[in-house]
């Protein structure tokens, strides 16, 4: 997908509009699965972004999937996942979801000793579960995304294995798999190494199991100089360590990864208009026609995302601070080397396939963007742009 199709695509069906490249999604997910050995898994963790086609196209790929909510699981099956190729991996549910979760035949995690004995001492060793461990890696990459650090609410702590085990032996669970998932955007791959030693040293505890799954936290460039985690090397340096787990074990397992971002994050162009440009004594600002309401990364991670002006490529550059139009600081970008940008002008926001429609809200009463899926070197609009009537859909007046 080109720059001109961007441009068409805002000509075509308006801005803001968000927009996925088939073939971007595509590339990653053969990029990932050429580099592990065959049997390993890939479970797309759908939450970065759940948009029906989205889901459809990933599955046509090969992908299972990764669930976080019962509706993200219904979006599964609705997709056409299997129930055997959809893995359910909330935090801080009750029983009831789990239940609900049970009775669509999908794989079960478990993430919290609560839950593992309530479930434990009514179905036994009827159901097999996964049970989420917290190994406490710290696995850098923003705090806020940061998911095995001593204070996170998620999985249960590697500490509490007794405890774990206690359950295990009072109620017959039958535990299937392990898992794990220390954050998004890990810096280095050995994380993933260090944990795997960890989850094959835990597998002594778990005489049932077949599956380690080692979650997400593959790294995407969001800007010049960043990396995206180097998946070859790392699946030589994975083969490596279960082969030499085999020397010293006859058990095998398959491994499970869950990319969310990798995915899709680089598959996704967000563009925008520039509405005004507000020179003030210290900066010149660009207000777009969106705002954190339509992509929260920028004000709630500090993320960075490369913005570009489709409209005037070849414009000398300058400097800008891009805006958005909510009603409290909602800033893109400081002091960003923009080719200039007049009123009127599109911009595109890069690397905006993850977290970014999927956050989207109507804060300000403001509508929710489109979304176009490029396939085949065709545009499709995969979901309309919301109108106002949406915004009182599901209120009732009693004034
Ligand atoms: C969010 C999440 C992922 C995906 O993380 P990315 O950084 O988008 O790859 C995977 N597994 C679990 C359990 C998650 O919560």
């Amino acid at each position: 997908m080109t720059d001109k199709n961007l441009i068409k695509i805002a000509e075509e069906f308006g801005t803001p509009t968000y927009v996925y490249d088939a073939e971007s999604i595509k590339n990653h997910y053969e990029k990932l699965t050429s580099s592990f050995h065959k049997s390993t898994r890939f479970f797309y963790a759908a939450k970065a972004l759940t948009n029906i086609n989205i889901l459809k196209y990933i599955k046509n790929l090969g992908a299972s999937l990764d669930c976080v909510s019962i509706n993200e699981v219904k979006l599964g099956l609705k997709a056409g996942f299997t129930s055997d190729k959809i893995l359910f991996t909330p935090n801080c549910v009750d029983l009831r979801e789990i239940e609900e979760a049970m009775g669509l035949k999908v794989h079960i995690n478990i993430d919290n000793i609560s839950i593992l004995e309530q479930f434990g001492n009514k179905y036994g060793n009827t159901y097999p579960i996964f049970v989420r461990i917290n190994p406490h890696i710290y696995a850098g990459g923003n705090h806020k995304i940061s998911t095995g650090h001593i204070d996170s609410k998620f999985g249960i702590s590697i500490h509490q294995l007794r405890h774990i085990e206690r359950v295990m032996k009072s109620t017959n669970l039958l535990v299937e798999g392990l898992h794990m998932h220390t954050g998004s955007e890990i810096k280095d791959a050995d994380v993933f190494l260090q944990g795997l030693e960890i989850m094959f040293e835990l597998a002594e505890h778990f005489p049932d199991l077949k599956y380690i799954d080692m979650g997400s936290g593959f790294k995407v460039p969001y800007q010049e100089g960043d990396m995206e985690t180097d998946v070859k090397t790392l699946g030589k340096k994975v083969e490596k360590a279960v082969a030499d787990y085999q020397k010293e074990s006859s058990r095998k397992f398959q491994l499970w990864f869950e990319p969310g971002k990798y995915l899709v994050s680089e598959s996704g162009h967000f563009l925008v208009k520039s509405n005004v440009i507000k020179q003030t004594t210290a900066t010149v600002f660009v207000g777009i026609n969106s705002g954190f309401n339509h992509l929260i990364r920028p004000m709630f991670y500090d993320s960075y995302h490369i913005i570009e002006n489709l409209s005037n490529p070849k414009g000398p550059e300058r400097i800008y601070t891009v805006v958005g139009n909510i009603c409290e600081t909602d800033t893109f970008a400081w002091d960003r080397k923009i080719n200039e940008v007049r009123e009127g002008d599109i911009l595109v926001f890069r690397n905006a396939g993850a977290y970014g429609f999927e956050m989207s809200s109507n804060f300000n009463s403001r509508l929710k963007p489109a979304e176009v899926f490029f396939l085949d070197g065709k545009a499709h609009l995969i979901r309309r742009r919301e109108e106002f009537e949406d915004l009182l859909k599901n209120q009732i007046e009693v004034l």
